[in-house]
């Protein structure tokens, strides 16, 4: 080989935006030569202390963007909002088609509409299908997960073969039948896979994940005893958990009503592509299933996550317009509680149970089981799929790191584990792979209809003002910089003005104070002045209180 000009072996490049690093986010771009594709792009609900105000989370998209004329489709793996929520942001600017199976582009489809997209071209896809867009071909799999119609990837590459799961689970007993394509990874792991990307959400748990069924099963169970109401919430995407609802209310005559705007929609658009079978009339309005036997009736609602105007936390407030708890009731929230929602799911489990009703939990029933992969199965997916390369994704970086020792352990070489974190990347060839990065991420912070507005100074005083409120200033000066009106004092979230009335004039004293120490030969700067009132009012407060509040002078000239 001549070393002057050494042989270039083409290469695919795997670069996560999102999800790796975090729970939530996810999007992985593949790229070949100057085509991309995009798998998944989901956003993340930020932790409320830390981005106090901010919507929701989402990737930094500007590599993709930059590469526009060379992106080709994203493909969408399931329907949660961490795979697919992003998309309106990023179709904004660059109008990709997206590919999807038909439950997630109909739940999708309602999303975009909320954002006025609806000229987006959204592709159906189903299982097996093969989709040529470029050099790449791309086909879905089916995979079992907590929302229906999920699949994983196989792209193949003029380098290789890549095996992306997304998120999944290995269901034995799915709701609807739909199996995962054991079939396929098998022929999969023969044909030779070049790199796996696995779901690492559940790698702590040992075992297997136990099947939707069970929960069925063990609802079931709830229903033969329950004697009276029996109020089930769990999250809106869960159509085979409201499948369970729905199934076992007609088995055992009683109704439901549905509580929550993005649960009936969501039910309405799978009922529509055929994903929930509605038994006949179990479905009714919930003026009407109020005048039936409590024995009868069925609640399903939202607000698992204990979310404040969610329609359970309603309830257990007694603040909800058409349901009071009453002693009798079986509450059963039927979800797993997403770390950083403990403390307000615990509030409403509380508070439900002070009104009498029975409450049943993660922690006090079986009512829910993992869409994820536990160990085992996680083993399984490696030992039938044998790829050259892994890389763990979904998951905070100790479930990454957990997914390859785990790896490790079943004999996968330390240099086929490929541990990246977003923003690194992986450049692939037939015999070698290496990480490649820095490439731009970040996370925009969604406000409203602000996008990337907000950034760490704002932040930060949203934080100071959550934790030590604000005071205001305001004062008239003349061109002498005497006051000669003010300063008037307000504040928010620090003190209770009107029971501190000393304090607030201890406060505008000092303020005189500081501002006739100044050398009246100086000359008038209003910015200046206002350094003075904050440094003086800052200095006072930290001293009194050890508080740091946000001070705003406001200082007029007269
Ligand atoms: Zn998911
Ligand atoms: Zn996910």
């Amino acid at each position: 080989m001549d070393p002057e000009h050494p042989v270039v072996e083409p290469a695919v490049r795997l670069i996560p935006l999102g999800g790796l690093g975090e729970i939530g986010l996810n999007m992985m771009l593949v790229e070949f030569a100057d085509e991309l594709i995009a798998v998944d792009c989901g956003l993340m609900f930020p932790d409320a202390d830390e981005m106090p105000g901010i919507d929701y989370v989402i990737p930094d998209f500007s590599y993709a963007i930059a590469k526009r004329d060379g992106f080709r489709a994203v493909f969408l793996t399931h329907g949660h909002e961490d795979h697919v929520g992003a998309l309106p942001y990023l179709l904004r600017e660059a109008r990709v088609p997206v590919y999807g199976t038909p439950l997630t582009l109909g739940l999708l489809a309602e999303k975009l509409r909320e954002h006025d997209l609806e000229d987006v071209e959204l592709r159906v896809m189903r299982p097996r299908d093969r989709i040529e867009v470029g050099s790449f071909r791309v086909e879905p799999l089916r995979v079992t997960h907590s929302i229906a119609d999920g699949i994983g990837l196989v792209i193949e590459t003029p380098v290789g073969t890549i095996f992306h799961t997304g998120d999944f689970k290995l269901d034995p007993t799915p709701v609807d039948g739909e199996a995962p394509d054991y079939q396929r990874f098998e022929e999969l792991g023969h044909q030779g896979v070049l790199v796996l990307c696995s779901d690492s959400t559940n790698v702590h748990r040992p075992g297997h994940t136990r099947s939707e069924a069970d929960v069925g099963q063990a609802l079931g169970e709830r229903f033969v005893s329950a004697k009276g109401r029996i109020i089930l919430s769990t999250f809106a995407s869960h159509i085979h958990r409201i499948q369970h609802v729905l199934s076992l209310a007609a088995r055992f005559d009683r109704k439901v009503a549905i509580v929550g705007m993005s649960l009936a929609r969501n039910v309405r658009v799978a009922a529509e592509l055929g994903y929930l079978h509605v038994p006949s009339d179990v479905l009714i309005p919930l003026e009407d299933l109020a005048r039936l036997p409590a024995d009868r009736q069925v609640i399903l609602s939202t607000g698992s996550q204990g979310e404040p105007n969610s329609a359970l936390s309603l309830m257990s407030a007694a603040e909800h317009k058409h349901v009071q708890i009453e002693r009798g009731d079986l509450v059963i929230l039927s979800a797993r509680v997403i770390p950083g929602n403990e403390r307000t799911v615990g509030r409403v489990i509380n508070a439900l149970y002070r009104l009498g009703a029975e409450v049943l939990y993660e922690d006090n029933a079986f009512v829910h089981v993992s869409g994820h992969a536990s160990q085992e199965d996680l083993k399984t997916m490696l030992a039938v799929t044998r790829p050259r390369y892994l890389i763990p994704v979904h998951g905070e970086y100790r479930h990454l790191l957990g997914h390859a020792r785990l790896a490790a352990q079943v004999g996968l070489p330390p240099e086929r584990i490929l541990l990246i974190e977003d923003g690194m990347g992986v450049e692939v060839t037939k015999t070698s792979a290496r990480v490649i990065g820095k490439f731009p991420t970040g996370r925009l912070l969604v406000d409203g209809k602000g996008v990337g507005d907000i950034g760490a100074v704002v932040l930060r005083d949203r934080q100071i003002l959550a934790e030590d409120g604000v005071i205001a200033v305001s004062l008239v000066v003349d061109r002498a910089g005497r006051i000669v009106a003010g300063p008037e004092i307000a504040s928010r979230g620090f003190v209770y003005v009107r029971e501190n009335e000393s304090l607030l004039d201890e406060l505008k004293s000092h303020v005189r104070e500081a501002l006739d120490a100044r050398d009246p030969a100086e000359p008038i700067d209003r910015e200046q002045l206002g350094a003075l009132v904050r440094t003086t009012i800052r200095h006072f407060i930290n001293q009194r209180f050890q508080r740091k509040p946000v001070v705003l002078p406001i200082v007029m000239e007269a």
